[in-house]
């Protein structure tokens, strides 16, 4: 397993996998990896031969007020957990990603002004750009992200769409531990007791998709099934609870099947959670 430090390292190893023959396959990450990362290793080698992953806490992406600093970084570990999953290259850039005076950004307009764009300013114009610098950096086949991120991969699939990046968008499902909650390097944060509570938000979506499959199709009514459930649980502090077009990120009065998800953010503590299912 090449480890790269920096862009040209990076470019050196995918060159000599092209020569190979090898597609290159690439699953970005902030690193802290657990099953749901490691999901998407799995999946970047069924759809390329050699899998890059890259590990860098993108600071463009947090608030002020976010957790950037605290954010966990634990860089042998995540080398061991990725050399266990075959992974070939793991690129792993300094700080000098940004070089000094940085100044360019992408700005998508649409998917990423709702949801989590409304209560994170700034957030997707650090996502957008940081993953178009590693697509511009690996120039990989197929690229991998979590369908846990909903509106991050309708963000990325659009910015692909629109700046003609040549890379396919691959989404993944969302593994779950065993309570139904959504894997994420932030659960490690939850204090034991607000670990156990925070099942109510997985519970609050499969009641929505149980309606959905019982016939109910208004949205008012799955949202007011799915808020009532969360409020039982009164340490879980509601951001938003919507239920959207899965490309589009607008907002639907009816459910399409295949087309709507239904989305939730919110806190259990200082720790901010989201999750979604399909519809
Ligand atoms: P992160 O390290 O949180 O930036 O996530 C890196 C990639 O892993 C993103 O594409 C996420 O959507 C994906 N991911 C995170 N958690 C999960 C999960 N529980 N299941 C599947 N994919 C996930």
């Amino acid at each position: 397993m090449v480890i790269a430090r920096n862009v040209a390292e990076l470019r050196l190893a995918v060159a000599a996998a092209r020569k190979a023959g090898k597609t290159i396959g690439l699953v970005p990450t902030m690193g802290c990896l657990h099953a749901g990362h490691l999901a998407l290793v799995d999946l970047a080698r069924r759809e390329a031969t050699c899998c890059v992953v890259s590990i860098f806490v993108n600071p463009s992406q947090f608030g002020p007020k976010e957790d950037f600093s605290k954010y966990p970084r634990p860089f042998e570990e995540d080398c061991r957990l990725c050399e266990g999953r075959v992974v070939d290259i793991i690129f792993a850039p300094g700080s000098d990603f940004y070089p000094a005076e940085y100044s360019t950004w992408v700005n998508e307009d649409a998917v990423s002004s709702g949801l989590c764009g409304e209560f994170r300013p700034g957030h997707f114009r650090g996502v957008a750009t940081v993953v178009l610098k590693l697509l511009n950096s690996c120039s990989p086949d197929v690229a991998i992200f979590g369908r846990k991120d909903l509106q991050q991969l309708a963000v990325i699939q659009r910015m692909v769409r629109d700046l003609d990046v040549p890379v396919r968008i691959v989404a993944a499902p969302t593994e779950r531990e065993a309570d139904g909650l959504a894997m994420s390097s932030r659960n490690r944060y939850l204090a034991p007791e607000d670990r156990a509570r925070a099942r109510v938000i997985s519970e609050a979506l499969r009641r929505a998709q149980a309606l959905v499959v019982a016939g109910e199709c208004q949205a008012s009514v799955l949202l007011a099934a799915a808020t009532r459930q969360l409020a039982d649980e009164t340490a879980f502090r509601l951001q938003y609870i919507t239920i959207v077009d899965r490309e589009t990120m607008r907002p639907v009065d009816k459910v399409t099947r295949g087309a709507s998800v239904i989305a939730v953010a919110g806190f259990l503590g200082e720790t901010r959670l989201i999750d979604n299912v399909d519809l």
